[in-house]
């Protein structure tokens, strides 16, 4: 299978392609590794590069997408063209650009996730349970702190954690996420869910779901340490995406979650 990495040279895109040279990838010989983006052609790489997205979807059998908003929706439809595999890792995504990866995926085998780690699509799974459990004074808050690159926030894990406690509870997280608090408030609406950022230094990731009840606290965190386990996880996904039918898939359904 020959595997294809937009925006190669970004932070997770080098990270992917490094896991690829340490040969995380069983189909070694057939390694395919592209970069759409000007400054790639300027280093040295031992694979296949080009900077025309449409010959990279054309050439490779799956593509690995970890860029932004405006890249990825142009990913989705080269990818339903060329009928190649796409797993995208992109945040920051509209609900329509969400609508148009399912339409897309109509034509291709697709898994898109905020978060290809194991340990953050478990805990999706446990806020969901704690959520469906603890009634709706249990007061949900949703806390994340990534590095100051980062151009989005919420991030897309803190938001697929409140579609997850949205889902616990049934409700919708557009009727119940609360997102600015500044200056004369009010107090806190039931069944808000609440979301806090901050930015900062070099952290890849830590996020924190707090059940806030009358005389007790649970907490439910993950901490990245490292951001490999994404890269990883995008590979697994990769590799368990190998001859499935057309369809949107999640990293919940790849890691049977
Ligand atoms: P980054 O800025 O380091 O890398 C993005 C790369 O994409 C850059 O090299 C940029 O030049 C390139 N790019 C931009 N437009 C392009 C285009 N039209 N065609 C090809 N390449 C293009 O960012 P990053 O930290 O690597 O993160 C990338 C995305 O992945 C972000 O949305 C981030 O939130 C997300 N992310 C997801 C996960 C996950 O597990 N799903 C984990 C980490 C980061």
């Amino acid at each position: 299978m020959k595997v294809g990495i937009t925006g190669c040279a970004g932070r997770m895109g080098s990270l992917l392609v490094q896991e690829l040279r340490s040969g995380a990838w069983d189909d070694k010989g057939l390694v395919f590794v592209g970069g759409t983006i000007e400054n790639t052609e300027e280093q040295t790489f031992d694979f296949d590069v080009t900077s025309h997205a449409d010959e990279l979807f054309e050439k490779a059998d799956l593509v690995i997408d970890f860029t932004g908003p405006a890249a990825t929706r142009q990913h989705i439809w080269l990818a339903a063209k060329h009928k190649t595999a796409l797993v995208i890792g992109t945040t920051g995504l509209t609900e329509k650009d969400e609508m148009e990866i399912a339409d897309a995926a109509k034509e291709t085998s697709i898994v898109y996730a905020a978060n290809m780690s194991v340990g953050v699509n478990l805990l999706c799974a446990l806020v969901e349970q704690a959520a469906a459990r603890l009634g709706p004074e249990w007061d949900i808050e949703i806390f994340e702190t990534h590095h100051k690159h980062k151009v989005d926030a919420p991030s897309g894990t803190a938001l697929a954690l409140g579609k997850s406690a949205a889902k616990g509870r049934g409700v919708d997280l557009k009727d119940t996420g609360v997102y600015e608090r500044y200056g004369q408030t009010g107090a806190r609406n039931v069944g808000d869910i609440g979301f806090s950022v901050a930015r900062g230094g070099d952290v890849a990731g830590e996020h924190t779901t707090f059940f806030y009840g009358e005389g007790e606290r649970l907490e439910l965190s993950h901490r990245a340490t490292n951001r490999s386990i994404f890269a990883r996880g995008a590979l697994h996904a990769a590799s368990w995406l190998k001859g499935k039918p057309s369809g949107l898939y999640s990293m919940r359904d790849v890691l049977d979650i």
